[in-house]
């Protein structure tokens, strides 16, 4: 006798059958099971018995109409990466994962970790306040475009074209589109502006002489960016034929002068009447081999641009300030003292006759100089570092001589305190190397340019634009 247990998927016995070796089992009714149905008997084959048999039922699970519950998070998300949320079926325990998408970085405001500067590109940090990774966002530098005269009288004489000198920063050379926004009437930019060096001129036409008695705040548009507002005055008094030169008489907005302090007066010998006869050497007592303008002060005296202030003792006075008149006389000497006989007097301060009428007519007809404003020139003010360095910048542009570019732009202490007018003329003597801060990093640019640092700017400017 052989025994055969036919029993359910969970062990509960259905039959017990005693069978003779080599007979058959019979199968009980199929058994039932909710949510399956009987599939068949394992093992199938119970024909012949000659063993024990335990005899399973198998079944094949019904297709479960699931009822998912609403789920529980069984992986947070984080900024970066999914999560998951698990749903269970209240029927058949089955589960289903669901991805929760990545909660992305929370970012803050952002705070400027690096300044952008005209030249260089900056950085602003931004913070996730979720997982703290940070994300570094550039800032594009600063373009600058500067008119070298900010405010301007254009006179009405002839028809014809009138230039503006034009400094910018980090702006790549090329031809660019010009707009002046605000323009008269009349008065149209012509050609592009070309800008080689961060220096090019901006040119506007007038179709007539009849454009009178407008003043307009301009501001030009190069490359996107755009200069400070300028004034463009015009005045249609006299109309005189220049033969089609037209004339902007530029002029820069700057504070009224306060007065010079009766200080000591010294007479420079360089300036008033005294032609450069060679009559001197450079053999100044104030001077010491050491110092550090000594080759300068040598250079500008033996090129007959400066002279000594005394005979005896020899002097040349270096820690004196120098005037407005006598910078431009010295540009006007090294362009050669061409005939200004002609050309008419802008200020009203600048008598017919002084020692210095005849540069100063002639730098404020080439956009050289531009006076305070209001027919003001103040020859005799001190002429400070920053106005040193827009009139050489401007003498730069007239004269056509292309300033190399020996090194970035490096911003002073004092950089705030650069008038907008000079900035970009104080740049591009920067990069050419002619001039350079204090030992505090300053640049001084309201402090008066004593003799030697006018020695050393020439020098350094000359020697720049000859190499
Ligand atoms: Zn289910
Ligand atoms: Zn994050």
């Amino acid at each position: 006798m052989r025994v055969v247990q036919f029993i359910d998927w969970d062990g509960t016995v259905i039959d017990i059958q005693s069978i003779l070796h080599g007979f058959p089992a019979t199968a009980p009714p199929d058994p039932s099971r909710g949510g399956y149905t009987f599939d068949r008997w394992n093992p199938s084959d119970f024909s012949i018995v000659v063993s024990d048999m335990t005899i399973t039922a198998t079944y094949i699970a019904d297709e479960c109409e699931h009822v998912w519950d609403s789920g529980t998070v069984t992986l947070e998300p984080t900024c970066t990466e999914d999560g998951v949320r698990t749903f269970t079926c209240t029927r058949c325990d089955e589960t289903r994962p669901e991805p929760i998408p990545a909660l992305s970085h929370a970012w803050d405001d952002g705070t400027v970790t690096l300044k952008p500067t005209v030249d260089k590109e900056g950085e602003k940090t931004f913070t996730c306040g979720r997982c703290g990774e940070e994300r570094v966002e550039m800032i594009p530098a600063l373009h600058v475009v500067t008119v070298g005269a900010q405010v301007g009288t254009l006179r009405a004489r002839a028809a014809g074209t009138v230039k503006f000198p034009v400094t910018t920063a980090n702006i790549a050379d090329g031809a660019y589109a010009a707009t002046v926004a605000n323009l008269p009437t009349g008065v149209t930019v012509q050609g592009q502006v070309a800008i080689t060096n961060n220096a090019g001129t901006l040119t506007l036409a007038a179709s007539s002489s009849t454009i009178a008695g407008t003043t307009d705040s301009l501001a030009l548009t190069i490359s996107g960016a755009t200069s400070p507002a300028f004034t463009l005055t015009i005045e249609a008094a006299t109309v005189t034929n220049t033969g089609g030169g037209g004339g902007i008489m530029p002029s820069q907005p700057q504070p009224t002068p306060t007065p010079t302090p009766a200080t000591t007066v010294i007479t420079p010998i360089d300036v008033p009447g005294i032609s450069f006869n060679g009559s001197y050497n450079d053999s100044f007592e104030d001077v010491a081999t050491g110092v550090w303008y000594y080759s300068d002060v040598k250079y500008v005296a033996r090129n007959g641009l400066m002279n000594g202030t005394s005979t005896s003792p020899m002097l040349f006075s270096p820690s004196l300030s120098t005037t407005r008149g006598m910078i431009v006389t010295i540009l006007y000497r090294l362009s050669g003292s061409p005939d200004a006989s002609a050309l008419p007097s802008p200020f009203d301060d600048v008598a017919a006759g002084a020692w210095y009428f005849d540069a100063v007519k002639w730098a404020a007809e080439n956009g050289i100089v531009s006076g305070y404003g209001g027919g003001k020139f103040g020859p005799v003010d001190d002429i400070t570092r920053e106005q040193l360095a827009t009139i050489l910048n401007n003498y730069a542009i007239f004269a056509g001589l292309n300033l190399p570019t020996k090194k970035e732009y490096q911003a002073f202490a004092d950089d705030a305190n650069i008038a907008g007018y000079a900035k970009g003329a104080v740049e591009r003597l920067f990069k050419a190397g002619v001039v350079g801060g204090k030992q505090d990093n300053s640049f001084d640019p309201k402090g008066n340019a004593t003799r030697a640092e006018v020695a050393s700017m020439l020098t350094r400017f000359i020697s720049a634009k000859e190499a």
